[in-house]
């Protein structure tokens, strides 16, 4: 795999491979699929979608293969295992349900010196299929050599989150370069140098030229190379200076596992790392080992660091050139004062991006089986904020007090009495369920479900703790039977760091 300089060693993967990877051009080649089938079936429209002329040979075919084979796309020989045809072929793939048919089909194309794959049965084959993580023209092919397919699975399942969806878009843009790049740099190491400065960042953090293309900021990024190819075209090699960036990503309600992955991306490669004191300990984990971690975490309304303090912090470390994930519990757009920290990032005229995450409203009503709307119940949904500002209007209670719309309340801890008693007072019938949900999605979670009639008292009874968010509306009756999350056992297996046993 490697040239034979003295200084490289093989790396040991290399030394015995039972498998060539190699990747089979098809297009307008002979295949044979014996087996009319399932398994055929999937096996014959692989072939058919790589652009191979297909052979089906089977007494009986699917009906999905008849009606290949009836609109020409395939051809069917309908009669039991023919050996005649194997000589004709570039591959054979031998899917039938019966191992002896499978075995001769093996045979015959050893015989003939075709590449022939007996399904599910790696012994017999001269060749396997591997995993694979389709980003044409970037294709990954992944074999554990049927030793242990779950890992390939696993390993297959990785990539597939890690590689951005939009690759091929990258892979088109980076192509329309080519030349102009080829010519500006005739130097090829100057040029791998410029692709690996242009690409990499997209795979480590998200950022950079093409980053912008995936993104759809395609102007950007040509500005973007254009520099990079004025700067080594006149002096090859060199470095531009570190340039910070701000990453406001939401870290969801509770349960590590539902930050998105962007928003794990960012996480992994930030140099710092602020964070709120609802984000999960466990998902600091994620950060890099030498990432600064500092906790700006603020305790119910107290704040421990200010929010212009927290800005500035922000602003300061991007500017020293510092990539920051500013990592924030639920959403950061929804009463996170996201808003306010892009903006100071905005108004010093620094780069950011925003990673939206789950919001609580829709985190815990999912894990306490409150959905947010239901057809004929509720064809709306309100988040409001039970926590004023001093000075600030009170919220629209009549228009809350409406019936068929679901209300969330944030913040809503000492509030309760005084929100459920607004609702009431403005006409929203006492009798409407409603539910307090306190610590949810962790191994934490509590619900306590009422009416706004008796919430308050029920959830004062309870001892109610924070972060707690309060749910009014008739989809809160749904929750019998949805309500299919069980803290102790569920939470505990993701939150490692808390105790996964309900107070
Ligand atoms: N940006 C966050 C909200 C921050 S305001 C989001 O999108 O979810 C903080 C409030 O969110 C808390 O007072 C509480 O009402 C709610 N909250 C956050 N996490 C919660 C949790 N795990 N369980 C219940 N409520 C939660």
């Amino acid at each position: 795999m490697l040239p034979g300089g003295s200084r490289h060693r093989p790396h040991p993967g290399c030394q015995s491979m039972r498998y060539l990877p190699l990747f089979a051009s098809l297009s307008g080649q002979p295949c044979l699929v014996v087996g009319g089938g399932a398994v055929g079936e999937r096996k014959a429209l692989q072939l058919l979608a790589a652009g191979a002329r297909v052979t089906v040979n089977a007494p009986r075919l699917s009906p999905a293969l008849e009606a290949a084979a009836a609109d020409g796309r395939i051809r069917a020989e309908r009669r039991p295992f023919d050996p005649g045809l194997v000589p004709l072929q570039l591959l054979v793939v031998a899917a039938t349900g019966d191992r002896a048919v499978n075995h001769a089909v093996a045979d015959a194309a050893r015989a003939a010196l075709r590449l022939c794959n007996v399904v599910d049965d790696p012994a017999a084959s001269s060749y396997i299929s591997p995993a694979v993580v389709d980003r044409s023209p970037l294709i990954i092919a992944v074999s554990s050599g049927g030793e242990a397919p779950v890992l390939a699975r696993l390993v297959r399942q990785r990539l597939e989150r890690w590689l951005p969806a939009r690759l091929a878009v990258l892979a088109a843009w980076a192509g329309s370069w080519r030349d102009r790049v080829k010519s500006a740099l005739p130097d090829v190491t100057a040029r791998r140098r410029l692709w690996e400065e242009v690409l990499a960042g997209v795979l480590d953090a998200r950022t950079g030229p093409a980053q912008a293309v995936i993104d759809g900021r395609t102007a950007e990024a040509d500005t973007a190379l254009l520099r990079l190819l004025q700067r080594d075209g006149g002096h090859a090699g060199a470095t531009g200076e570190a340039s910070g960036e701000a990453w406001l990503v939401g870290a969801g309600p509770g349960d590590p596992g539902l930050i998105t992955v962007s928003g794990l991306h960012c996480l992994q490669h930030a140099d710092v790392v602020l964070h709120d004191r609802l984000v999960a300990p466990a998902l600091l984990a994620f950060a890099r080992r030498d990432a600064e971690l500092i906790d700006v975490g603020k305790t119910g309304g107290g704040a421990a660091t200010a929010q212009s303090d927290i800005n500035t912090l922000l602003v300061a470390r991007v500017r020293a050139g510092q990539r920051v994930c500013r990592l924030k519990g639920g959403d950061p757009y929804v009463f996170g004062r996201g808003s306010e920290e892009a903006r100071a990032l905005a108004d010093a005229g620094l780069p950011f991006r925003v990673v939206p995450g789950v919001t609580s409203a829709s985190g815990c009503g999912a894990y306490a089986g409150i959905p947010l709307t239901h057809r004929g119940t509720a064809h709306a949904v309100t988040l409001v904020s039970a926590h004023l500002v001093a000075g600030e209007q009170e919220p629209d209670w009549q228009s809350l007090a409406a019936p068929a719309q679901t209300l969330v309340f944030y913040m809503t801890g000492r509030r309760l009495a005084a929100v459920s008693e607004a609702l009431c007072r403005h006409g929203r019938p006492a009798g409407t369920p409603a539910a307090v949900v306190m610590g949810g999605t962790t191994g934490e979670q509590r619900v306590v479900a009422g009416t706004l009639g008796d919430i308050a008292p029920l959830a004062a009874a309870a001892g109610v703790s924070s972060p707690a968010i309060l749910y009014v509306g008739d989809v809160v009756a749904l929750r019998a039977g949805l309500d299919w999350f069980r803290p102790a056992t569920d939470a505990a297996a993701y939150n490692s760091e808390e105790s996964g046993e309900p107070r």
